[in-house]
C-alpha cells in the first residue's frame, strides 16, 4: 500500500521522442539534467535512448558522470562548468564539454592532456540570452583559440551551439534575429578553419515549431516530458508525469469552519473535508494555496486553504469521499483530471517547474514501462 507516489509513465516517453523524432531529419539530444526535469534522469536516459534520442544533455559534470557510471555509453553533453572542475574525468568518460570562453578551452586542453585524449568541445555563442555562451564581440578570439588547439591535437571542436530567448512564443522577432546571428557565428568558425559536425540551436519549441533552426541536431528537453513549451499546443505530446496521494482522513465538519493554516479557507455549509498527505516538502508549491487543482471521487477539487508542508485540504461538499481513496494532483488530463499544464496556470509558474520539484525522498517515484533489462540501451 502506498501513501504517496510520483508514477512516470516511460512509454509516454518513448512515444514523445519518436514524435519528436519524425519531425526532424536532424538528430535528436534528451534534455535529462535537472533529474530528467523531476522524472528521474537514468530511467528517462534509458528510455529516451530506447526511442531513438542518440544525444543526452546534462548542465554539471556531475550529472554527465552519472550518466556514465550507470553504463550509459550514448553521447552526453554537459554544459554549466565552472572553473575548476575535474574537467578531465568528463574527457575521461567521454563527456563532451561546452566552452564559452579562451579561458574554459584552456581548461579542457588542461583536462584533454591530464585524460590522455582531447576533449570533446561543443562552443557556446551568445546570440541573444546574454546567459552561456562567448559574445558576438568575443566569439572570433575563441573559434581562433579553439581551432589553433585543434590543430595542435589538444582539442577536437565537435559543436558549435547556441540556445533561443523566447522560442515559447512562435513568431517572435529575437527568433529570425538569433538564428541569423548563430549562422553568422558558425561562418566565423569555419573561416577560422573549424568544420564542427554539428551545429545546434533548436529547444523543444523551436524543435516543434522552426524547422528551419534544426541543423544537425535539436536539444529538446520538456517536449520530451510530453508538455508543451509552447502554452495551449499539445503537439501530440503525452505528459509522462501523475502525482498523487491517498486521502487520510475525512470529517464532517459544519459550516462557518476556518481550514488550515491562518484560516484563509472557511466552509459556507455543512461538509465533508479531505486530508490529503502531500505538501511544499513534496513540491506542492504554497502558492498553491486556495488555487491548486486536485482530482478526487470523479472531481477537479480546489485547495482549501494554505497549503502545509506536508498536507492539504479538500473541500468535498456532500461527495462520498472516504480515507483511502486517490487524490491526484496532475496527470496526463486523459480522465479530465488537472495537468501539469493547469497546475503552472494556478500557480502562476510554468509547467516546467511543476514537474521538476515535484516529488522528493519522500514520495516514491514509480515507474510504468521500465525496461527488465537494467543494464546499457544505448
Ligand atoms: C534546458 C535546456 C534545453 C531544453 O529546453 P526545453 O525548452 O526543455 O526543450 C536545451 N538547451 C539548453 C542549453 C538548455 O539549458
Amino acid at each position: 500500500m502506498w501513501q504517496a507516489e510520483v508514477r512516470i509513465d516511460l512509454d509516454a516517453i518513448r512515444e514523445n521522442v519518436s514524435r519528436l523524432r519524425s519531425g526532424t531529419s536532424a538528430e535528436l539530444m534528451a534534455v535529462v539534467k535537472g533529474d530528467g526535469y523531476g522524472h528521474g534522469m537514468l530511467p528517462v536516459a534509458r528510455a529516451a535512448l530506447e526511442a531513438g534520442a542518440s544525444w543526452l544533455g546534462v548542465c554539471t559534470l556531475d550529472e554527465a558522470l552519472t550518466l556514465r557510471r550507470a553504463g550509459i555509453t550514448a553521447p552526453v553533453l554537459a554544459w554549466l562548468l565552472v572553473p575548476g572542475l575535474p574537467l578531465h574525468e568528463g574527457v575521461a568518460a567521454g563527456v563532451d564539454l561546452s566552452a564559452a570562453s579562451v579561458a574554459q578551452v584552456a581548461e579542457m586542453v588542461a583536462a584533454g592532456e591530464t585524460a590522455g585524449r582531447p576533449a570533446a568541445v561543443h562552443l557556446k555563442i551568445d546570440t541573444g540570452l546574454s546567459r552561456g555562451g562567448a559574445t558576438a564581440a568575443d566569439w572570433p578570439e575563441l573559434v581562433e583559440a579553439a581551432a589553433k588547439a585543434q590543430a595542435d591535437g589538444l582539442v577536437e571542436v565537435v559543436g558549435v551551439w547556441s540556445h533561443f530567448v523566447y522560442a515559447d512564443a512562435p513568431g517572435h522577432p529575437t527568433i529570425d534575429r538569433q538564428l541569423a546571428a548563430f549562422q553568422e557565428g558558425v561562418a566565423v568558425a569555419e573561416r577560422a578553419g573549424l568544420r564542427p559536425r554539428l551545429r545546434h540551436l533548436a529547444n523543444s519549441a523551436a524543435t516543434l515549431t522552426r524547422p528551419d533552426t534544426h541543423f544537425d541536431l535539436v536539444r529538446a528537453g520538456i517536449a520530451v516530458y510530453g508538455l508543451s513549451p509552447v502554452p495551449g499546443q499539445q503537439h501530440g505530446l503525452r505528459p509522462a508525469m501523475t502525482a498523487r496521494a491517498r486521502v487520510m482522513l475525512t470529517k464532517r465538519v459544519p459550516a462557518g469552519t476556518g481550514v488550515s493554516y491562518g484560516h484563509t479557507y472557511t466552509t459556507d455549509r455543512e461538509t465533508t473535508l479531505a486530508v490529503v498527505p502531500l505538501g511544499y516538502a513534496d513540491g506542492v508549491p504554497r502558492h498553491a494555496s486556495g488555487t491548486g487543482p486536485v482530482r478526487l471521487a470523479g472531481r477537479t477539487r480546489t485547495i482549501a486553504g494554505r497549503v502545509c508542508m506536508d498536507q492539504i485540504v479538500l473541500d468535498c461538499g456532500d461527495d462520498p469521499v472516504a480515507a483511502g481513496e486517490v487524490a491526484t494532483l496532475f496527470g496526463d488530463g486523459a480522465d479530465g483530471g488537472p495537468t501539469a499544464d493547469d497546475w503552472a496556470a494556478a500557480v502562476g509558474t510554468i509547467n516546467y517547474e511543476i514537474v521538476t520539484r515535484f516529488g522528493g525522498p519522500r514520495v516514491p517515484r514509480v515507474y510504468d514501462g521500465e525496461t527488465r533489462d537494467h543494464g546499457e540501451a544505448a
